[in-house]
């Protein structure tokens, strides 16, 4: 189960798992946000969560007191965005081309994709966002070792460095369940967020 995590300006940044969400709030870095945008600190959750009857993400059991799930909760000390850079790893590499090949630019499944390096390792190629793409098995054998035009080949999709895209990259996450609650301040983004420059 996932909470939604405002920086202090109320922009959605990242999504952690509700003892996460907890932690932070229950050692005061994080205020439960509710839907009319009312911050509420650990002390004055727990006495709302006193008075509920549901909620949707239920509810946290002690042997004390028992707490309701914090659906959005916003950082105190935090205000900025996250760190433009999106990591460079063989997830993200898949993602960025949509799972596709880039020589011959047709999708596949994880099993039938290689990362492939556009100018070969062996020839001081760099293993970053510029240098390595997503690759059929096919066309990655057909490649092998050589330059893409010494194989005959063309890259069909140009490799490029992923932008953080907002909130948006976070929901769609698999496994990713989005709650109601989330919505206006996805929207707040959506609507208020600076727009890709190109
Ligand atoms: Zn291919």
């Amino acid at each position: 189960m996932h909470t939604l995590v405002l920086n202090r300006n109320f922009y959605a940044i990242h999504l952690v798992d509700w003892k996460k969400a907890v932690m932070l709030l229950y050692t005061d870095r994080a205020s439960v946000i509710d839907e009319e945008y009312r911050a509420y600190d650990f002390t004055g959750w727990r006495e709302l969560s006193r008075t509920m009857r549901k909620h949707p993400s239920g509810f946290v059991h002690t042997p004390t007191f028992r707490i309701a799930v914090p659906e959005v909760i916003a950082l105190k000390y935090y205000d900025k965005l996250p760190p433009m850079r999106i990591k460079f790893t063989r997830r993200n590499v898949y993602e960025h081309y949509r799972y596709r090949c880039c020589y011959c630019g047709k999708k596949f499944s994880t099993q039938e994709l290689n990362l492939d390096h556009v100018i070969p390792r062996s020839r001081g190629g760099k293993s970053n966002w510029e240098n390595v793409v997503t690759a059929c098995i096919r066309c990655n054998s057909r490649k092998a070792n050589m330059l893409p035009e010494e194989a005959g080949m063309r890259l069909k999709i140009t490799p490029s460095q992923p932008r953080w895209r907002g909130p948006t990259t976070l929901l769609l996450r698999p496994g990713v369940k989005v709650k109601a609650s989330w919505q206006k301040f996805v929207d707040l983004v959506y609507w208020d967020g600076e727009l890709e420059r190109e």
